[in-house]
């Protein structure tokens, strides 16, 4: 699932479904973003997949759990802890979800399509290299005359 997460946010939502991810990656104060709608088209494939499974062919059940499992533990920790959208505040100190925080919000360094580090999720890459990745990124951008 990290590795299908990790995909479909470096080539769906910052390639063809970036009209939906822009406003993620822009600072505003509504409740809701487009981006929400990347959840319910997951959660309903999932939803889809459990009918199929209960009906048919039980092992998508297991499939679909395991998306399901997948998706809310990523709304606590996305939504939740980094973006703090949900009604409790926990800011991390050390260890494992400090990196994984610090991860994340430098995925959120730039406000656009190309040129961001860090897809992934779970898998917390240590923040050091990914500044080091998000200077030679720009580097090679401001080079190409795109920035
Ligand atoms: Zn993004
Ligand atoms: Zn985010």
């Amino acid at each position: 699932m990290e590795g299908w997460a990790w995909w479909a946010h470096k080539y769906i939502m910052h390639g063809w479904g970036w009209s939906w991810h822009a406003d993620h990656h822009e600072p505003h104060d509504n409740l809701f973003e487009k981006n929400d709608l990347f959840a319910v088209v997951f959660g309903s494939f999932a939803m889809a997949l459990f009918v199929i499974g209960w009906l048919w062919f039980p092992p998508l059940w297991y499939v679909a759990a395991g998306i399901t499992v997948y998706g809310l533990v990523y709304s606590f920790v996305h939504d939740g802890l980094v973006h703090q959208r949900f009604p409790y505040k926990w800011v991390p100190k050390k260890g494992y979800w400090k990196r994984l925080v610090q991860a994340h919000k430098l995925h959120h360094a730039t406000t656009c399509k190309e040129g961001a580090v860090s897809f992934g999720f779970v898998l917390a890459p240590d923040p050091q290299k990914l500044r080091v990745k998000l200077r030679e990124l720009k580097e090679a951008r401001r080079a190409a005359g795109s920035l």
